[in-house]
């Protein structure tokens, strides 16, 4: 694509809209900037870009601007049904996002990872197993680095592995990786993609370019990614947990094809949910010829993701565990199986716009003794828990005040759980914040009760922490 004759409109500046006018700027195309938010993250943002030579627009200015634009660059926060990008599309102009732009310039090949959960957790797998084999390998998208920001460190040797969300599956039409993951779909952001058979539609987008040269690989275990193999022309690698299919576990072996790669007590981190990660993430290894040994060293080296079952601490016997990342009811279903023990559960935050009932399903059978409802959607989550006959609940606002009383309400030995099956946007300004503020009243609630046993977990010795994801991202 020959920048230099464009002139781009870059709607939305947070991480990959800053990114995108970098890159487009280095690369002598006419860009303006716009944001409909005036704060200052983004007067902050404009006035960087503008030092680059971008034009900044002001809301007053945008209609007739954009009518100078050739293409709209469009952030993964702002829905493609805006109207910015539909009179875009209606004046017969290109619309595109920042992974679409990456897409169009990336040399390096891609291992390509999307799925309802468990994709910032496979990605940083993957990436670790690669550099472990002393591959120039850079987990990007998604998890908070911008593919365009990658393109030069990737050059034509690297490898890009990269996590794509429904948001970015929206503009992305260009993007052809070299191994495509899908890794699990259930119901999330009905609010942004209407309905779930869109949002399966834009998932199967990932592998639409695919050929024969290509890999697909396949949740066997999740019957709607199962079905995707039947649309591919990708070469289809399963993993599975329930057949003895591609990757497997069998006899406490993680396997592929027949042949045992390493002990399943490689993998420091618990859940069935994280053993299929692994699985996963063995594919690709497999796929591109490393050894079982390097898969190995690279299980044993993660140390997990922040916010995604990351133990904080004890106080009085009850344990602390930060699992904020679970914003939807599947991620909280796992969270409930794989954590041991007795659990206060803390439930709530901003509305995605699916069923919270399959979800008392699972907790009547788990360890959830009580569940301590609070934020936006708590009357939602409250009708839902007494339709299923879950009746150990509390609800309780603020988040603090929520928080203070699964303390109160957790005996010796249980757990408190954060792992809200919701978004944070109605009180955080991200899954993020929201984790460190859980963290915080940790530390508040061990001073005030002043606990002899008291033993907070020294944050850097317990999940890799990641570049916090921009606010517009998929959550
Ligand atoms: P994503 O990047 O897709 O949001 P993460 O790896 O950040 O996924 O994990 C998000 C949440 O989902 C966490 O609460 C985590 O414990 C849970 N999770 C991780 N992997 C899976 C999986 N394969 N299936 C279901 N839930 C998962």
């Amino acid at each position: 694509m020959l920048l230099e004759r464009q002139h781009f409109l870059v709607a939305g500046l947070s991480r990959s809209g800053i990114a995108s006018a970098e890159y487009l700027r280095a690369h002598g195309a006419k860009v303006s900037v716009y944001d409909d938010v005036d704060d200052e993250n983004v007067r902050r943002a404009t006035q960087q870009l503008v030092a680059l030579g971008c034009e900044s627009v002001s809301k007053e200015e945008l209609r007739e601007k954009s009518e100078a634009c050739d293409i709209l660059l469009l952030s993964p926060g702002i829905p493609i049904d805006h109207p910015l990008p539909v009179a875009f599309k209606r004046a017969g102009k290109r619309v595109m996002g920042e992974t679409e732009l990456a897409a169009l310039n990336l040399r390096a090949p891609c291992i390509a990872v999307t799925g309802t959960n468990g994709k910032t957790t496979t990605v940083t797998l993957i990436e670790g197993i690669f550099k472990e084999a002393g591959k120039h390998a850079v987990a990007c998208g998604n998890v908070g680095k911008p593919m365009t920001s990658c393109l030069e460190e990737l050059g034509s040797d690297g490898i890009a592995v990269a996590e794509i969300s429904s948001f970015q599956l929206e503009t992305l039409v260009s993007l052809k990786p070299h191994v495509a993951v899908v890794l699990n779909i259930t119901e999330d952001h009905l609010n942004r993609h209407y309905t779930f058979e869109n949002y399966i539609y834009l998932k199967s987008r990932l592998l639409k370019n695919s050929t024969e040269s290509e890999y697909a690989v396949l949740n066997y275990d999740d019957p709607t990614v199962r079905g995707f193999a039947e649309k591919t022309k990708a070469n289809v690698v399963w993993f599975s947990l329930s057949e003895r299919v591609g990757a497997y576990c069998a006899d406490g072996w993680f396997c592929f094809r027949g042949e045992k790669i390493c002990p399943e007590e490689a993998l420091p981190v618990d859940g069935d949910h994280n053993r299929m990660n692994a699985l996963a993430a063995i594919c690709c290894a497999k796929l591109f010829g490393l050894s079982n040994e390097v898969i190995e060293r690279g299980f044993k080296k993660f140390r997990g993701v922040k916010h995604r079952l990351q133990f904080i601490g004890e106080l009085n016997g009850v344990r602390f565990i930060d699992d904020s990342k679970a914003t939807n009811v599947d991620s909280a279903v796992k969270a409930i199986e794989s954590v041991k023990g007795e659990s206060v559960l803390l439930l709530g935050g901003k509305d995605k716009g699916y069923s919270y009932e399959p979800l008392f399903d699972a907790l009547k059978s788990s360890g959830v003794v009580h569940a301590v409802i609070y934020g936006e959607n708590a009357f939602r989550i409250l009708s839902a828990a007494l339709k299923r006959g879950f009746t150990a609940v509390s609800l309780c606002r603020p988040f603090d005040m929520a928080v203070r009383i699964a303390y109160l309400t957790a005996g010796k030995g249980q757990n408190v759980l954060l792992s809200p099956a919701s978004a944070s946007f109605d009180a955080f300004k991200s899954y993020e914040e929201r984790g460190e503020k859980f963290r915080m009243l940790f530390t508040q609630l061990s001073e005030e009760y002043r606990a002899p046993e008291v033993s907070p977990v020294p944050e850097e010795t317990t999940a890799v922490a990641l570049i916090p994801r921009e606010e517009d991202a998929a959550e």
